[in-house]
């Protein structure tokens, strides 16, 4: 097979996709892409190649006065009828990606329309793909901002009964992304990006260590597009941050690239561990308290801080079996209970139903897992220092960048930190770095750490 992780990012969109040795047949069911400086120009073609005649478009107010206003003019010169839908906030701050936006999405969607066009990055376009999804009609994203790694990616991370969650669709069939336009977004959108991405070095290493431990599924070809995305994103960190459209264009190249990983894999792995799980944390405690959260990438990139911190004593951690074993007897499913009741308030149901299928706290799995872990200790450290880059070199990048490092920079307190830490293994079925130092009775001491930092 040819080592598809090399190719340019045109040909891996190619119709017959990739047969791959994993045992996976890769593709993606992207057919137009241009990243490009005055790209919103083209959108009538992107329309067209998508096999659409009548465009239902969707908008917030901020990407309507970004983008979707010059687009619904751009289609209406080339003779493309257009019905525009702008979601509202519904009472949140913000948009938010649940059962009421997607609801009001699909009661008010004009079914004379058959393709899709979302405007705007992370919430509005996973609302799109859903309804894109469900009616079976193609979907465009015209992206205002390099803000998350979601364009091109065959989900869309949602809030479901009140649990972040993700939802496995399909990848749009047109991406465009004028990066003319994103270079304008909110500095902080640009930093988003950044932060999602950064993010990766952590989620390849952990899908790497759930494939020891658990055999899970897992592709080296996909790890290595994830791993030259990244690559292509670093290199442009400095121009970022000028604003430099061909540097922003290089950042969405990367997103998109780690959007077609995700699709190529069909599961969020390469590109979600631990450090999107502070993130997914802090979504449903804000959620929980009718609080706006920060962004996704924000958000996510203070969480990589955390996680490249607890990795740098995970290099120097011997495991103990004795330790492991006794903190599983000790167990307690009564107080294990109490706290997801403290944590999650409302929610809680849903996160405890995860563990009837899940079986985490199951002795006999954990037992399983245990033995992995102590057998092949040796092979997780070297898929660390393989995976994770210096983390003082991360770190300048972030700081170059003027992106938020603690949690405190974006106002969230000790005590939803650790939260986010001891019940990231709690919110899904993902085995997680938190998940293997709780199968080593470590948790508590690396909660400790974060406490004390
Ligand atoms: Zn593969
Ligand atoms: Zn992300």
């Amino acid at each position: 097979m040819e080592a598809f992780e090399l190719m340019p990012i045109e040909k891996l969109m190619r119709p017959e996709g990739f047969d791959c040795e994993c045992g996976v047949h890769h593709a993606v069911s992207c057919k137009y892409l241009k990243i490009a400086r005055g790209a919103i120009e083209l959108l009538p073609e992107a329309v067209r190649a998508c096999g659409g005649r009548k465009a239902f478009v969707v908008c917030d107010k901020n990407t309507y006065a970004a983008a979707g206003e010059r687009a619904l003019r751009v289609l209406a010169r080339a003779g493309i009828e257009s019905t525009l839908f702008m979601l509202s906030e519904h009472g949140y701050p913000k948009v938010e990606p649940d059962e009421y936006s997607l609801g009001s999405l699909a009661m008010r969607f004009d079914t004379s329309c058959d393709i899709i066009i979302a405007v705007g990055g992370g919430v509005i376009n996973d609302l799109s793909k859903i309804l894109a999804f469900v009616s079976n009609l193609p979907q465009i994203i015209l992206g205002t901002a390099p803000s998350m790694d979601g364009f091109a990616s065959n989900s869309s991370s949602m809030v479901v009964d009140n649990v972040k969650s993700t939802l496995y669709n399909r990848c749009p069939a047109g991406i465009v992304l004028d990066t003319e336009i994103m270079a304008q977004a909110p500095m902080r959108m640009l930093q988003a990006g950044f932060g999602d991405m950064i993010a990766k070095y952590i989620s390849v290493c952990e899908w790497r260590i759930s494939h020891v431990v658990n055999g899970e599924y897992y592709c080296e070809h996909v790890a290595a597009l994830m791993r030259n995305a990244l690559k292509k994103i670093m290199d442009s960190a400095d121009g970022l941050a000028k604003r430099d459209p061909d540097s922003v264009g290089a950042v969405a190249e990367g997103l998109v690239l780690s959007g077609f990983a995700m699709s190529f894999a069909k599961v969020s792995r390469p590109a979600s561990g631990l450090e999107h799980y502070f993130s997914h944390m802090w979504d449903m405690l804000a959620l929980e308290r009718g609080r706006e959260a920060d962004l996704h990438g924000i958000q996510v990139g203070v969480g990589t801080v955390l996680t490249m911190n607890i990795y740098e004593d995970i290099k120097t951690l011997k495991p103990s079996r004795a330790k492991a074993e006794k903190h599983m007897r000790e167990f307690d499913t009564a107080a294990w209970e109490a706290n997801i009741r403290r944590v999650f308030g409302k929610t809680a149901p849903q996160v405890l139903a995860i563990e009837e299928t899940a079986g985490k706290n199951d002795p006999l799995k954990h037992a399983k897992r245990l033995n992995a872990l102590i057998e092949n200790w040796d092979v997780i450290q070297d898929i660390i220092r393989a995976e994770l880059p210096d983390r003082e070199w991360l770190f300048e990048k972030m700081r170059v960048l003027g992106m938020p490092m603690t949690p405190a920079d974006i106002g969230i307190n000790r005590q939803d930190t650790l939260d986010a830490f001891l019940c990231a293994r709690d919110i899904r079925d993902k085995y997680l770095s938190a998940s293997f130092l709780w199968d080593l009775g470590e948790i508590e001491e690396f909660a400790e750490k974060l406490r004390s930092k």
